[in-house]
């Protein structure tokens, strides 16, 4: 979950508790963050306007996997032989293929 905080242009967040700056807004007045921690303690404060969305980067991610998952699959499910092209189910069946069909000399 990403949290969109309106502020003002460079506009520092400073810790209540520590008295630290944790983070600024932008030239845009933005402050954007995925960390709830953070998020929570910007929204105890209660001086800014915010949106909450759902992380880009973490739908991506999952995506991303996805496609890996596939290509894994992919690359398991069939195995060509290097010297003649024929096409096998698993590795397995591809080694004993080179066994028989081209014997080391
Ligand atoms: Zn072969």
């Amino acid at each position: 979950m990403i949290y969109r905080f309106k502020g003002r242009p460079f506009e520092k967040l400073i810790s209540g508790r520590t008295n630290k700056q944790f983070g600024m807004f932008d030239r845009n007045g933005e402050y954007l963050t995925n960390d709830t921690e953070i998020a929570e303690r910007i929204v105890a404060v209660g001086r800014y306007d915010y949106v909450k969305k759902e992380d880009p980067f973490e739908v991506k991610e999952e995506v991303e996997e996805e496609e890996v998952l596939e290509e894994v699959k992919e690359v398991t499910n069939k195995r060509t032989c290097k010297k003649c092209g024929e096409e096998f189910e698993n590795q397995g069946l591809l080694l004993q293929h080179y066994k028989t069909e081209h014997p080391k000399k």
